[in-house]
Formats: structure tokens, C-alpha cells, sequence
């Protein structure tokens, strides 16, 4: 539930507020930024849950008590209606009035390769990074990523360029290690109800980017959210890749519903990769177009400066010709959406 206290409440109805929600069971958070102070509290299996906020509803200091349905509560909106800002850096930021753009290409191939990508986004304006070092791959005869070595030499080019890095993480015990080099952790489609993995990035430290899983629920990807943030990570940013429908025409199925519908139902920034939502190089723009026009914070896209030898995903991957031109684009809509890019 969430419990307004009135402006004029002293320190002590406070605390006697606080001290009645903890006896009767409930963990206490303070909704920050409001005007007025919010206080979100979260039970399990409490008894007589009607009668605990009718008791709470006369203590003095208490304006208003409200009931969160929703099955998720601490990612739902009304727990932070001010919503998350997810702060990287002094200049980079996800989601508030900014537009962010992370590219990169599918997976680390080479130090010299992952050096010569990031420099050539660098320039276009890109601030993010991104490449897999632990890959996911369908068939175990797949290239699977450099792992630690890719780690380091994406680092490196996070380094050389000044710009940040997202990879993705695959395993509980790998955690730790992708948190040394990578600036975000990415959880990636496959692993979405991985619940021990959630945990255990949301115990890093590092803010985590949350792929929808391909078969999820707009629900189950937000309970999904709520393991990441009751580790106590709040920097939790969610991020529409696609769903599997019956259509096999395009790779997925980008649902830019997911994204209107997570604006009015949590707090959490969202990004859209339209590289994967798509599957073909030539739908990636005008879904990047339509992503940002349908209120997202920011897009992921995959691209590379010989996008035709890409060892994964080459089929998706954008040059930097195409990729300049959509960031022009971008520009304008993210203008005409009140934001900046
Ligand atoms: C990726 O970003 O390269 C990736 C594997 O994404 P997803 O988990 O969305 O398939
Ligand atoms: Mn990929």
C-alpha cells in the first residue's frame, strides 16, 4: 500500500506510522522527489490486510492510505510517480526528458574491431556501448562470445572512447565478473525468468537492463523487474526486444503496445531494440522511428562499421551510414516528443 502523510506531520507521527507498518509485518521504503512524503509498504501474507489500513487511515499525520493491486508493487507507478531517472554518469542518463541511444554490435569480435565500432558511434553521438561476451546462441555450434576476454576488450573500448558499456550476463556465478568491466548488466530475452539471476544482479550494484522474455507477459516481465529492484537495485531499465507470434516474416514481433502500456502501468524507464524486433536491416529505422514517437526512453540497436561482417546477427546490423541518417531522424522526433537527444 501506499501511505501519504500530511505536510504537517512531526517527526514523531512519523515514526509511529512507520513503527505500526513494521509491527503489523510490512517493509517501509520512502517514495522520493513527491512534494508530499509517500511511504510504500509491502507485506506478505499479511492477516487482516482491510483492517491494518483502516486502523492506518486514522492514526494522526496519515492523509490518505491507498491499496497497490497490481501483482507488482514496487515497479508500479504509483510507487514512484515521479518515475526513475536512472543516472549513469553527469551526462548520460536513462529515461526523464533525454533520449538515449546505445549501439554496438552483436557480440565482441576482436579488440581491434570493438575499437574501431565504438569509435565510429562515438562520433555520430552515441554514448553507450554495447556487445555480448557471453552470447546466447540457438545452436551450441554458434559462435558463443570471447567471455572474459571479450569483457575486457569491450572495457577497453569503453576506455579508449569515453563511452559506457552494456553487456549481457547469462548466469547467476557470472555476475560478479561481468560487473567489474560493464556499466549496465544486460539480462537478455532467454533469461528473463531466470529468478536467480535477477537476484543476483540486482544484488551487483550496477543498474541492470531487462530484456522482455519472448514469450512474456507484459505482467510477467514487470514481476520479473520486481526481483531486480527487491534486492534493493532500483536502476532497473526494461527493454522491449520483440515477441514470438505466428507472423515469420519478420524475426519477432516489435510490440510497441508493451511500451505505451509500461508508461502508464510502472515507474521504470523503457527502451526499445528494434534490431531484434525486427530481425531485417531495413525495418530497423522506421521501428526506431515509431518506438521513440510511442513514448520510449531510448533504443538499443545493433550496429557495426562492416555490418556485413558481423559474425551474429549481420542481417540486423546497421553501418554507419544508415546509422548517422537515423540518428538525424531521431533528432527531430525526439524534439517534437518534448525530449532531447
Ligand atoms: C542481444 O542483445 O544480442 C541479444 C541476444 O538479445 P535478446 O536477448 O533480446 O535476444
Ligand atoms: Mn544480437
Amino acid at each position: 500500500m501506499i501511505v501519504v502523510i500530511s505536510s504537517k506531520a512531526g517527526e514523531k507521527e512519523k515514526t509511529a506510522i512507520i513503527e505500526k507498518l513494521t509491527a503489523k509485518g510490512y517493509s517501509v521504503d520512502y517514495i522520493e522527489g513527491t512534494e508530499k512524503i509517500l511511504l510504500g509498504a509491502i507485506g506478505e501474507n499479511i492477516k487482516n490486510r482491510e483492517s491494518v489500513m483502516a486502523s492506518l487511515q486514522t492514526m494522526p499525520g496519515v492523509e490518505k492510505v491507498m491499496p497497490i493491486l497490481k501483482p507488482y508493487k514496487k515497479v508500479a507507478l504509483e510507487f514512484n510517480p515521479q518515475r526513475t531517472i536512472v543516472k549513469l554518469r553527469d551526462d548520460i542518463e536513462i529515461g526523464g526528458d533525454k533520449i538515449t541511444i546505445i549501439a554496438g554490435p552483436c557480440a565482441v569480435e576482436g579488440e581491434k574491431e570493438i575499437i574501431e565500432t565504438a569509435v565510429a558511434l562515438k562520433k555520430l553521438g552515441v554514448q553507450i556501448l554495447r556487445a555480448g561476451a557471453f552470447k546466447p546462441r540457438t545452436s551450441p555450434y554458434s559462435f558463443q562470445g570471447f567471455g572474459l576476454k571479450g569483457l575486457k576488450m569491450l572495457a577497453a573500448a569503453g576506455k579508449e572512447t569515453g563511452m559506457m558499456v552494456v553487456t549481457e550476463v547469462m548466469e547467476p556465478r557470472q555476475v560478479k565478473q561481468v560487473a567489474q568491466y560493464a556499466d549496465i548488466l544486460q539480462i537478455g530475452t532467454r533469461n528473463m525468468q531466470n529468478f536467480d539471476l535477477l537476484r543476483e544482479c540486482g544484488k551487483s550494484g550496477k543498474p541492470v537492463m531487462l530484456k522482455r522474455g519472448m514469450s512474456a507477459t507484459i505482467e510477467e516481465w514487470l514481476l520479473a523487474a520486481e526481483y531486480i529492484v527487491n534486492e534493493g537495485d532500483n536502476d532497473v531499465i526494461l527493454c522491449e526486444r520483440g515477441i514470438r507470434t505466428f507472423e515469420t516474416h519478420t524475426r519477432n514481433t516489435l510490440d510497441l503496445n508493451a511500451v505505451a502500456s509500461v508508461k502508464q502501468l510502472s515507474h521504470l524507464p523503457i527502451l526499445v531494440d528494434p534490431s531484434h524486433g525486427t530481425g531485417l536491416r531495413d525495418l530497423v529505422a522506421p521501428m526506431a522511428r515509431a518506438s521513440i514517437a510511442a513514448g520510449a526512453d531510448g533504443l538499443i540497436i545493433e550496429a557495426h562499421a562492416h555490418p556485413e561482417q558481423a559474425v551474429s546477427d549481420a542481417q540486423q546490423t546497421l553501418g554507419m551510414k544508415d546509422l548517422s541518417a537515423l540518428m538525424k531522424d531521431l533528432r527531430h522526433i525526439s524534439k517534437a516528443m518534448g525530449r532531447t537527444l
